[in-house]
């Protein structure tokens, strides 16, 4: 409806009115925040305030503070920085700066604060709401304010959203702005490694985080950087520098041609003194004899357009941080806003302060490892998995008696996903570090069949984190005409273990190949699937591998349309997707892309549903005058069998009474393409050092007794000889390992069954899905459609 859209007032009395600021440094995805705050306010019937400059506005007041209508915010998701303007504000830090500020929120009635900053930020912000009785009755004694304004606003509520690049709110998983930074870094890194392996350079990258090793840790495993140096985690030893250069010489020895160090602004020894890029540069300068450079990133890592995940992030927790508001009652503690296990959460906002100034603390005290405890749960278990696959041992700690040293087959199947390379590059390096032997099947389960296997050495994986498309080949067919074939061939190779990446393919054909067990013995090892698809419709995990790869083209795709639009002509654009029969893509795509609405196969569409939105359109573009940007709708490939996506356009077209003209536009296998999202090629890691962790200890179980005849063999041998064959036969021998909340959980791939629609080729249950009633919300289209 088109009532509500520039007045919050529906019908009665407004509910609230809630004053949103950005503060500290910005970061991107804070405009997503406050277009979220905006029109999720209006939505539900509150009003909106847009406070410019910080807590800076607020003290000065008079036009800094502004009543916000819906179309104040248009075009803010797409674009980084803050569109509000964020200072630092040193009267803010005194009780008279907050008093002045307290009146002026009072003056302009506003009795709700959405404060989007780092930890100080939100300290200011708790701070002011807990003096908040105090100014106002000094307002009142001072003659600033009346006994009625007094009266009204006893309270003032706060909601804390944490914008910072860093990602170092201790008890959120991320905050706005740090995976677009950390998508700068990887942008930056990967192109210097191509200049940097022309010339046999090593290069020392500095990126941001004084007090959090997040971003270098996360740039490290995403760009598989040599060495990393973050602050909660020195190194241990006293003479590093040698450690650090007997490390890179033996990748070096290897073949390697480059070494990439990344160091944290704040990465400091055991001693904390700093560790600086320029001293690291020395160190392999002297005794390297490596043509070594220094590139510190900078502010690039502020810039930029922002992610489909920090849009993601923004609109979400922005929407909540209105939906706590009213839910508040005047004794409910702040809230801060975060995210946990993938979910927004809602946590007392002096806690989460108070954890995260403990992990600064933990590092002024040298407690280095209560630091990394505080940070989120994985982060541990990621810096050690980073070290292992990033370090050549073959020999070293980690390698395996003999006769525990598996042989374990790699296979792609389905179409390409970001992040397969990846994940099949971290499988490589563990296997070879820990003495296994990595054999790569080419083309698919019919390059099993045929035997197209060879064995992947550390260095043949080292350029593959960035390499979108399959590296090994993939295939859709399935196993089933020729199990035969393929089971004569993990025979012939002696393969204890196997390692489907893939999409729904490569669940069907894991299924069929368990399913065939007692006819063929030679499937009885252990299997797993690392779901890899950009459509996210494999069962047994919340994310697949490529998916957000794939929204982020959309993303983009969706910005670039839009722009093209935006000339004289009014312009609206239906976008086809992909997907199958999951609207993730168009739903997660729509979401981040600022989409007006959604088609997906789990809505449908439905006359009335399109009768709705033509009209909807068409009442935007009559009331806009002048310059506008073009609209963009998406559509997944099967949302209806009878409005396809020509057809959608053509009503579009058709009904817009000469108001904007509607074209069509088919985004198709660009999707599959492109370099792997930094959270892809994180989330391959994360997956391939658990799948390896759970094969060896069901090949181990099921080993047969060894052979007396313990013959050491070099790496690339291609048969075993001193043990026998494994024989894994249990059920839970296969399975599908996925994201399930903020675990990490093999999953039997039988019990599977029941939550798969194959027709569909999808998971029955999709946690995802109850976002689709907040695209509406923030794109304006009847936000009481779904709700009622
Ligand atoms: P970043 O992570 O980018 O540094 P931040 O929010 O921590 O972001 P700060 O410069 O610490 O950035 O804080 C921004 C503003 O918040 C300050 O300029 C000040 O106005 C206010 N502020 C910060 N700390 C406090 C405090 N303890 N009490 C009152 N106001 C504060």
């Amino acid at each position: 409806s088109q009532s509500g859209k520039d007045t919050p007032a529906n019908s009665g009395k407004i509910k609230k009115r809630i004053g949103v600021l950005t503060s500290g440094g910005d970061a991107q995805g804070m405009n997503a925040a406050v277009r979220a705050v905006v029109r999720m306010a209006l939505a539900r019937n509150c009003q909106a305030y847009l406070i410019h400059e910080g807590y800076q506005g607020l003290v000065d007041g008079g036009d800094k503070i502004k009543n916000a209508s819906w179309n104040d915010v248009k075009g803010f998701l797409t674009l980084g920085g803050t569109l509000i303007g964020t200072a630092r504000c040193a009267e803010f830090r005194e009780p008279k700066g907050r008093r002045i500020a307290a009146k002026h929120l009072v003056k302009n009635g506003i009795d709700a604060l959405v404060v989007i900053g780092g930890d100080g930020s939100l300290t200011g912000a708790d701070t002011l709401r807990k003096e908040w009785p105090d100014h106002i009755k000094q307002l009142l004694a001072d003659g600033d304010i009346t006994q009625g304004e007094a009266s009204k606003y006893q309270t003032l509520m706060i909601v804390g959203i944490v914008g910072s690049i860093d990602n170092d709110l201790a008890s959120t998983d991320m905050t706005i702005g740090s995976s677009s930074a950390l998508a700068r870094i990887c942008e930056s890194v990967d192109a210097i490694q191509s200049t940097a392996t022309s010339h046999k350079r090593a290069f020392v990258v500095e990126v941001m985080g004084r007090h959090c090793g997040w971003l270098a840790l996360n740039a490290a495993i995403c760009t598989g950087a040599d060495y990393v140096f973050i602050p909660e985690s020195p190194p241990e030893e006293e003479d590093w520098e040698t450690t650090m250069c007997d490390s890179l010489k033996r990748s070096r020895s290897a073949g390697k041609r480059t070494s990439l160090i990344i160091v944290a602004e704040g990465a400091i020894d055991a001693k904390t003194n700093p560790i600086r890029t320029e001293y690291i540069k020395e160190i392999l300068a002297t005794r390297l004899g490596y043509d070594t450079r220094v590139t510190i990133l900078g502010h690039v890592q502020r810039g930029g357009a922002p992610t489909s995940m920090d849009r993601y992030l923004g609109t979400l927790q922005g929407a909540e941080a209105v939906e706590a508001i009213l839910r508040a009652t005047p004794d409910t503690p702040s809230p801060v806003i975060g995210m946990l296990e993938h979910k927004i959460t809602t946590q007392p906002l002096k806690e989460a302060i108070e954890l995260t100034k403990e992990v600064a603390k933990a590092i002024e005290d040298h407690n280095f490892s209560r630091a990394a405890q505080l940070r989120p749960k994985s982060f541990l278990t990621q810096l050690d998995a980073y070290r292992e696959i990033a370090y050549y041992s073959p020999e070293g700690v980690n390698a395996l008696p003999h006769d525990k040293r598996l042989r374990i087959g790699i296979v792609h199947v389905g179409a390409p996903a970001g992040g397969m390379n990846t994940a099949t590059r971290s499988v490589v390096r563990l296997c070879v570090n820990r003495g296994h032997t990595a054999l790569g099947i080419h083309n698919g389960f019919p390059g099993l069949m045929r035997g197209e296997i060879e064995v992947l050495d550390w260095l043949s994986v080292d350029t593959w984190t960035v390499m979108g498309g399959s590296m090994l080949g993939t295939n859709r067919d399935q196993p089933d005409p020729q199990l035969g074939a393929m089971a004569y061939q993990l025979q012939k190779y002696e393969i204890d273990a196997l390692v489907i990446i893939g999409g729904f393919e490569g669940y069907t054909g894991l299924l069929s190949l368990t399913r065939h067990r007692k006819e063929y013995p030679a499937f009885n090892i252990p299997m797993v699937l690392i779901p890899a698809t950009i459509s996210n419709n494999v069962p047994g995990t919340d994310f697949s591998l490529g998916s957000e790869t794939a929204i982020n083209v959309i993303c983009n795709s969706c910005d670039a349309i839009k722009q093209s639009a935006s000339s004289s002509r009014k312009r609206v654009f239906i976008i086809e997707v992909h997907g199958g029969y999951s609207g993730y893509l168009a739903m997660l795509g729509g979401l981040s892309g600022g989409a007006t609405t959604v088609y997906t196969p789990e809505d449908g569409i439905t006359l009335d549903r399109l009768y709705r939105d033509v009209t909807h359109m068409r009442q935007h573009y009559e009331k806009e005058s002048g310059h506008s940007q073009g609209r963009v709708v998406l559509i997944n490939e099967k949302a209806s069998k009878l409005y396809t996506t020509e057809m959608v356009a053509k009503i579009y077209d058709a009904e817009s009474r000469g108001f904007y003209g509607c074209h069509s536009s088919i985004l198709g296998h660009l999707q599959q393409g492109g370099v792997p999202s930094p959270s892809d090629r994180v989330r391959a890691n994360t997956l391939a050092v658990s799948t390896i962790d759970w094969i060896q200890e069901r090949c181990w179980e099921g080993m047969e007794i060894p052979n007396e005849d313990n013959v050491r063999l070099p790496q690339t041998q291609l048969k075993r000889k001193y043990r026998q064959r494994v024989y894994t036969p249990a059920t839970e021998t296969s399975a599908v390992i996925g994201f399930i909340g903020s675990k990490i959980k093999f999953t039997p791939t039988e019990e599977l069954v029941n939550d798969t629609d194959f027709e569909k080729r999808k998971p029955k249950s999709q946690w995802w899905y109850p976002i689709r009633n907040l695209i509406d919300v923030v794109s304006g289209l009847g936000y009481n459609y779904y709700t009622g």
